[in-house]
């Protein structure tokens, strides 16, 4: 599945509401009855159905008819929500090249109406189950396709307030922009994956700045839980930013030293291979103490000093709450036991990705780079999003996102009407069973039952 964004030019304001009628529906259903969905969107008789076709055509929706007839987001429908909520907001006007796949995420160059490039990320939680590592990941066999909404929702949650509180306490992170739903929107990273560098001037520098902010975040309370080579980018004058951070954790979890002992392995392995570096000697020729480092220089769990309570009071005023918290952990720590180092997985499923569908090879006509150019500027915009709500021009953002949570709150009523006058119905219906039960006649009944019986 790739982020195909020349699809939303296509996409009228009636595809937008049935799409929000089948995202709301998915608060209670894996797979949205056809029926709700046109109740909940109540278009002009037939129409929801020939939207509905069209959506499929565009590979936003998803047909399920194996318990019932009914339809669930796909993850490019979930993008489309996200990104016009993002255009209406005015956080960003264009969306250009892919730039990153991680192993549940797809990052791309989202452009400012002042040209300013800025880079968004795609949580695609779950994405793994269904390529290479599934069979290691029986965890997600139970997972409900709902969920992954859900899941992917908290992770760009978390990962917004992380990079949020990181930021105000001097971490050398992206500045976190906005978030809605499984997107999150940060500042463009000049430099790269540390694990694209062959090379370095001062790899003794760059090892030990990189191994003081894993003890520094232990300090504030925190631990990166995936700290290596894929997470750490590095520019030209070798400055170091960290990245990705839906997996952190408190320095009160019970797994809290074997996570922080991971990190710290893994930027010693990696500098080791890498860069042939001899740690005992680097250490004490840097700081000429090994204070609260083990015999190989590795600093230890116990010997660091913590400032209580940063995780718990800043990252619960954010919005991210202990429940997420624990929501996420649980998906989280699912995959971890059967991965000692879970990015390490990455090239592999990159790989599969780009051969089967993740990539488009000839994606140059869906993000040309003139929508970078600001000549060009305003003429793409109008051509990626030039249907009444998407176009900037003709609404602005304040109107738009009025309209938006406007409708959002009229589809959400006739949500909670229908599923109420369905629940009437099964009463009813339940009520005549048992009448009819006593004449054996309740087979076509009890049909509808158990149609009503999943709304
Ligand atoms: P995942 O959680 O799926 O591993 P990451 O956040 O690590 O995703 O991002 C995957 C890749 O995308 C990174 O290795 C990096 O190359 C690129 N990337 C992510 N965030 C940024 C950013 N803010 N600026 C530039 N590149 C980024
Ligand atoms: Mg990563």
């Amino acid at each position: 599945m790739k982020l195909d964004v020349d699809v939303l030019r296509y996409l009228s304001k009636d595809d937008f509401r049935v799409l929000t009628a089948v995202e709301l529906g998915m608060r209670n259903h894996e797979i949205v009855p056809t029926e709700l969905i046109d109740r909940i969107a109540r278009l002009k008789h037939g129409c929801t159905y020939k939207v509905l076709k069209n959506l499929l055509k565009y590979k936003l929706l998803h047909h399920d008819s194996s318990k019932y007839d009914g339809f669930r987001l796909t993850y490019l429908g979930y993008d489309f929500l996200a990104i016009k909520t993002m255009v209406n907001k005015g956080v960003f006007v264009g969306v250009g090249r892919q730039i990153g796949v991680g192993k549940e995420s797809d990052i791309f160059e989202v452009v400012r109406e002042d040209g300013t490039v800025l880079a968004m990320k795609l949580h695609r939680l779950g994405r793994v189950s269904f390529r290479a590592v599934k069979s290691k990941r029986d965890y997600l066999r139970h997972r409900s396709s709902y969920n992954w909404l859900y899941l992917s929702r908290l992770a760009a949650l978390k990962e917004f307030a992380f990079m949020k509180a990181l930021e105000t306490h001097g971490f050398p992170v992206p500045n976190a922009v906005e978030h809605n739903r499984h997107c999150v929107v940060m500042s463009l990273v000049q430099g790269y994956p540390l694990v694209q560098v062959k090379q370095l001037q001062n790899p003794e520098t760059v090892f030990e700045t990189i191994i003081g902010l894993v003890v520094r975040l232990a300090e504030h309370g925190l631990i990166h839980c995936d700290f290596n080579e894929f997470n750490i980018m590095i520019d030209d004058d070798e400055k170091i930013t960290m990245i990705d951070f839906p997996q952190m954790v408190s320095v009160s979890h019970r797994n809290a030293q074997m996570y922080f002992d991971r990190d710290v392995e893994c930027v010693f392995k990696f500098f080791m291979k890498r860069f042939n570096l001899s740690f005992q000697e680097s250490i004490d020729d840097i700081d000429g103490s090994d204070d609260g480092r083990d015999e190989a220089g590795k600093p230890c769990f116990s010997a660091i000093e913590r400032s209580a309570g940063f995780l718990d009071r800043e990252l619960a005023a954010s919005g991210f709450t202990r429940k997420d918290e624990e929501d996420i952990q649980r998906f989280i720590e699912g995959g971890a036991e059967s991965d000692s180092n879970s990015d390490s997985e990455v090239v592999h499923i990159v790989e599969d990705l780009n051969e089967t569908d993740m990539v488009d090879s000839d994606s140059s006509h869906l993000f040309p780079y003139f929508i970078f150019n600001k000549i060009s500027w305003k003429r793409s915009t109008s051509c990626y999003f030039n249907d009444g709500n998407f176009n900037p021009q003709e609404e602005s953002h304040q109107d738009a996102m009025e309209n938006e949570a406007e409708l959002v709150k009229s589809l959400n009523k006739q949500r909670r009407r229908a599923i109420a006058a369905a629940r009437r119905g099964r009463e009813t219906v339940a009520a005549r069973n048992s009448y009819k039960d006593k004449g054996g006649r309740s087979s076509h009944n009890s049909k509808i039952q158990k149609q009503l019986s999943s709304w």
